[in-house]
Parts: C-alpha cells; sequence; structure tokens
C-alpha cells in the first residue's frame, strides 16, 4: 500500500506538471496562430496586387478597343470622302474624320499611362511573389515544427492526467477520508494548490509561515495538516522518500 505522503509527493509534482503542460500547449497555440495570420497577410497582400493587375488588364483591353473603334471610323469615312464630290458632304464627313482623330489620340494618351500604370504594379506583383516564395517557405516549416510540438505535448499532457487518475484511485481506496476533502477542495477556486509540501516552515500554496505546532504535528505523528489560512493540504517528505528522490536524482546524472 502507497503512503499517503507518497501519493501527496507524486500527485503534487503532477498538478504542477499539468500545469506547465497546459500553459505550454496555449503558449504553442498561440504562437501558431500568430503565424498563420502573418501567411495569411501575405497571401491577401498578393491577392490583392493580382486582382490590381487584372483590373488594369481589363482597363488597358477596353482602351485598345476604343482605339480601334475611332480607327474604324476614320477608314469608313475616309472611304466615303474618297467617293463623294458633294462639296458639304465632303465638309462634313472631313470634320468628322478630324474629331475622330483627335477622340484617338486622347483614348492613346490615357492607354499609354494605363500601360505604364499595369507595368509597373506587374513589376511589383513580380518582386512580391519572388519574396515570399522563400517566406511561405519559412513559415510552413516553422507552422509544421510547432504542430509537432503540440502533438508531443498534448500527448504528455494526457500521460499524466492517466498517471493522475491512476494515483487518485489509490488515494480514494486507501484514504477515503481526506480524499473526500481533497475532491472539496479540488473544485475551490480559492485554493491555488490542494495539496502543499511544507517548505521552509511555510504552506507552498498560500506562502503563510505555519504555527511551529503544525510543523511539529506533521513531522512526528500526523501524516497530513491542513492550512488553516487557505484549506490546502500540508504534507512533508518522509526520510526515505527523500533518500530516495536524491538516490533518482543521482541516478539521473
Ligand atoms: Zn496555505
Amino acid at each position: 500500500m502507497p503512503s499517503l505522503q507518497s501519493i501527496f509527493s507524486e500527485l503534487e509534482k503532477l498538478e504542477e506538471r499539468k500545469i506547465l503542460s497546459k500553459n505550454k500547449i496555449q503558449m504553442l497555440k498561440n504562437k501558431l496562430k500568430e503565424v498563420q495570420v502573418d501567411r495569411e497577410k501575405l497571401q491577401k497582400r498578393i491577392q490583392q496586387k493580382r486582382n490590381e493587375k487584372k483590373e488594369k488588364d481589363l482597363q488597358v483591353r477596353d482602351k485598345e478597343l476604343r482605339v480601334k473603334e475611332e480607327e474604324e471610323k476614320i477608314r469608313k469615312w475616309e472611304a466615303q470622302l474618297r467617293e463623294t464630290s458633294k462639296f458639304r458632304e465632303q465638309k462634313t464627313l472631313m470634320d468628322e474624320i478630324a474629331e475622330a482623330k483627335r477622340e484617338k489620340n486622347a483614348i492613346e494618351d490615357e492607354l499609354l499611362e494605363l500601360i505604364f500604370q499595369r507595368d509597373e504594379i506587374e513589376n511589383e506583383l513580380k518582386k512580391l511573389e519572388q519574396e515570399s516564395e522563400k517566406k511561405f517557405g519559412e513559415y510552413q516549416e516553422i507552422e509544421k515544427e510547432i504542430e509537432e510540438e503540440i502533438k508531443k505535448t498534448e500527448s504528455e499532457y494526457d500521460e499524466i492526467i492517466n498517471r493522475i487518475q491512476e494515483i487518485l484511485k489509490d488515494f480514494q481506496s486507501n484514504f477515503p477520508e481526506i480524499f473526500g476533502y481533497y475532491q472539496e477542495i479540488s473544485v475551490d477556486k480559492k485554493v491555488r494548490k490542494t495539496i502543499a509540501k511544507v517548505e521552509k516552515s511555510a504552506c507552498t500554496s498560500c506562502y503563510l509561515v505555519l504555527p511551529p505546532e503544525i510543523e511539529a504535528r506533521l513531522y512526528t505523528n500526523s501524516s497530513y495538516e491542513i492550512c488553516p489560512n487557505c484549506g490546502a493540504i500540508l504534507y512533508v517528505e518522509s526520510e526515505e522518500e527523500n533518500q530516495l528522490e536524491d538516490k533518482q536524482i543521482q541516478e539521473r546524472k
């Protein structure tokens, strides 16, 4: 049968690891989100440039068509002019031809400006696409790394939870009374740590320095005490466990 101290000791450590693990998962998820947002922003910028270019292309095509229309009119009227000998008709046609030529010149000026703008956008787009290619590769790599780290940490978290469940079963079947109290304070948000080791004569949940009699009882005949300030379950590690832990730390080195 596991001792109450050893249950407390392991539970306390697992609870701490559980919190660290949970925070790490949250931190990683936030980081992943940031990278995804950056990547999406870049994608949007490229898409915007592509749309701008498409729009300019359309405008250029429209002006080109209108130039052709004017040329068509001029050609038609010039043919009519060659065929007629009536002065009035000649005069009208010549006026119309002159007007169409003016119009054509004006459209051609606009067309040149549009082509210039389109070329500029095209250059910007090319530059942006070249720069982004490298960036997208980097984003993909970072996202993959973070996703793997999340998966790893989540499986660590699951292991911690499973181990906690195992210990709680032992706890419940061997020490049902204090287990009841443990369950009660587990849902109490005011208790920062449900199980707190006594360190330097203080509760490690609320840091209150404990009355000497509580500590004295813990070291003599009591396996646990309740912190008079925060309600955490207080315990001290037994001599053997300290030694065992020292030995484990030594072995890990
Ligand atoms: Zn306390």
